[in-house]
């Protein structure tokens, strides 16, 4: 075969190879949510009905074995949700159900039955609050420290879009938390709720699932639980005794609550130095059969079935969603 000609089939026979693993967080709102993880319940229906329309929906299990052996069939996509929301079994799986399309949810296994809201969500509500803040915030766990001034208007409660004006200390709190060591987390957080005056027990809305509700999601025939750590850290900073903790805790905690071992695992923020050598190592040592990432790339043969990339999803209507559907094939 001529060299174009080769690189041409060569071109042709590896997209038909590939295919698309979607990455959902929340069936939810409309409200705040400067993190961009919800998606509005009717968004999703319509992107579940384009899914069945244009693209081939599979359990994410069968995805990643038809993956390996470069069998996906033509156009194959396999919808997933990351952290473990009660709203993936009360407003995601109805949904789900009436368009008979499968997803896995990745749990982290900290969150399961927990009081509090995950941090990223305590973060965003201290900064939503209605009332004024303190013009100094300081924030001391053992061995580390956080201090802010913020300027008038983010300090005033009677602005009409109080997190708007509290934006840049959002942002930076979020680097500063997000690396933090697990135990200063907690104590960051608990210090930042007494500061903003925000309670520790979770709002509805944002609250995880709870045990029963998460073994209820489970018995679903279309939904698969895998793990999304312990308790959701940057993997790749972790030495490899807490790597291996994360993934082999969740993985018995899951397997405690459900009564078999789950073989999908998703990292916790999905790209950069949360998916490492080190963490794929930890991953396959703990029996995983594939890890995830959020790569925003099709997933084809010739990804690592520890780094199988996957594409995250965004409050996008029909419309939106439509257009970007036969792009991603193409990532
Ligand atoms: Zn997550």
């Amino acid at each position: 075969m001529r060299p174009v000609v080769a690189r041409l089939t060569r071109r042709v026979r590896r997209r038909s190879l590939r295919g698309i693993v979607l990455c959902y967080h929340r069936v939810a709102g409309p409200r705040a949510d400067p993190a961009g993880l919800d998606v509005l319940p009717s968004q999703f229906d319509a992107h579940l009905a384009l899914l069945g329309a244009q693209a081939q929906p599979m359990a994410l299990g069968a995805f990643e074995r038809a993956r390996r052996t470069g069998a996906l069939p033509e156009r194959a996509v396999a919808v997933t949700f990351d952290d473990g929301y009660a709203d993936n079994l009360h407003a995601a799986l109805p949904l789900l159900a009436a368009r008979s399309v499968p997803a896995t949810v990745f749990v982290t296994t900290c969150g399961v039955g927990a009081e509090g809201e995950f941090w990223w969500d305590a973060l965003e509500r201290g900064c939503s609050v209605p009332h004024p803040l303190p013009a100094r915030l300081s924030l001391a766990p053992p061995g580390h420290v956080f201090t802010w001034t913020l300027d008038a208007r983010a300090q005033a409660g009677d602005v009409a879009d109080a997190l708007d004006a509290r934006r840049p200390l959002y942002d930076a709190l979020k680097t500063w938390l997000r690396a933090l060591p697990a135990a200063a987390l907690r104590e960051a957080v608990a210090q930042w709720q007494a500061w903003s005056g925000t309670a520790a027990a979770a709002r509805d809305g944002h609250r995880t699932l709870r045990v029963d509700e998460l073994q209820t999601l489970a018995r679903s025939p279309l939904i698969e639980i895998g793990s999304h750590s312990v308790t959701h850290p940057l993997l790749g900073l972790l030495d490899a005794d807490a790597q291996r903790d994360e993934c082999m805790g969740s993985r018995a905690a899951l397997s405690h609550w459900l009564g078999r071992a789950p073989a999908l695992f998703a990292y916790p923020f999905g790209e950069g130095a949360a998916v490492t050598r080190d963490a794929e190592a930890a991953v396959r040592a703990a029996g995983y059969d594939a890890a995830f990432t959020a790569d925003a790339q099709a997933a084809w043969r010739g990804n690592r079935a520890t780094a199988v990339p996957r594409i995250a999803m965004q409050a996008w209507d029909g419309a939106e969603f439509g257009r970007r559907l036969p792009l991603w094939f193409d990532e």
